[in-house]
């Protein structure tokens, strides 16, 4: 844990956020370091999604401070609100991609279309580049002969997939990966797995899952956090919280979901 805080890589710092009235985040605070796989548990509502989104920017947070790299993310303002500073945002953000439970496919562009789009559009690179990159990226997913299909021809684990040669195409330091499994069927859960399980070795990502899923936790985590209603209620190795729970709560968090 020392080595953790010494040299944090991604950290929520005294973190609220609410939609309304709803206090989803209650003064989060939550490290991680670089290339480390975490993987984040917790009830339904529990507030696991509202974290990655925070990370994406896709939501903005009430107080508090969210770091990535040596930059904020989001700076507290002291008046009630966090703003991320423009100046420093679109590389922040270029660090990180999300994968969705949805795929979110683009269904009316081909599978090669899907992951060069984003770099021609966003990297500008050229289209014969973004090409050759995500043909490398398709076959690494098992899916070099799908390029000319679209999404809708492809079973939900292979769109899946697409979506994530889709995110490294953007070549992502931080992999955002929210529920990625869950609405799969059981034989295709593992054939994203697989291709997560090799990112996840190569060492080189930082990675933070939601997942519902145990064995994905196990198999995925270096740290496992147990979040309930917006607040850390234990974390440590999957061995630890997933088999030794300190806390009553994990223990029948766990006991409802295995
Ligand atoms: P989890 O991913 O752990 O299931 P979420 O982060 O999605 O939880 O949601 C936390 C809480 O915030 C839930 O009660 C959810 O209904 C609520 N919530 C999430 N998104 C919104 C939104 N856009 N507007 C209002 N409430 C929301
Ligand atoms: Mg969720």
């Amino acid at each position: 844990m020392a080595d953790i805080e010494a040299n944090p890589f991604i950290s929520f710092r005294s973190v609220c956020k609410s939609y309304g009235g709803l206090h989803v985040l209650k003064n989060l605070d939550l490290t991680i370091r670089q290339h480390e796989h975490v993987v984040l548990i917790g009830p339904s509502g529990s507030g696991k999604s509202t974290i990655l989104r925070v990370l994406m920017t896709l939501e903005s947070i009430q107080k508090g401070n969210v770091l990535v790299g040596d930059g904020h993310l989001w700076r507290d303002t002291g008046d009630g609100a966090s703003m991320p500073p423009p100046r420093e945002l679109n590389a922040i953000r270029r660090k990180i991609g999300m994968v969705f439970q949805s795929f979110n496919l683009f269904p009316h562009m081909t599978v090669l279309r899907n992951v060069a789009e984003a770099p021609v559009r966003v990297l500008k690179i050229s289209r014969a580049e973004a090409n050759e990159r995500a043909r490398k990226l398709l076959l690494s997913v098992g899916l070099a002969e799908k390029e000319d299909c679209y999404p809708i021809q492809l079973s939900g684990g292979q769109q899946q997939r697409v979506a994530i040669a889709r995110c490294l195409a953007m070549r992502p330091e931080i992999l955002l990966f929210d529920e990625v499994t869950s609405a799969l069927d059981p034989e295709t859960v593992s054939e994203v797995l697989n291709v997560i399980r090799s990112l996840a070795s190569e060492h080189k990502f930082t990675i933070l899952m939601v997942t519902h899923q145990m064995d994905v936790a196990r198999e995925i985590g270096n740290r496992v956090v147990f979040l309930e209603r917006g607040r850390i209620i234990e974390e440590g190795s999957p061995n630890q919280v997933l088999d030794n729970p300190r806390n009553d709560r994990t223990r029948s968090f766990l006991r409802a979901v295995l």
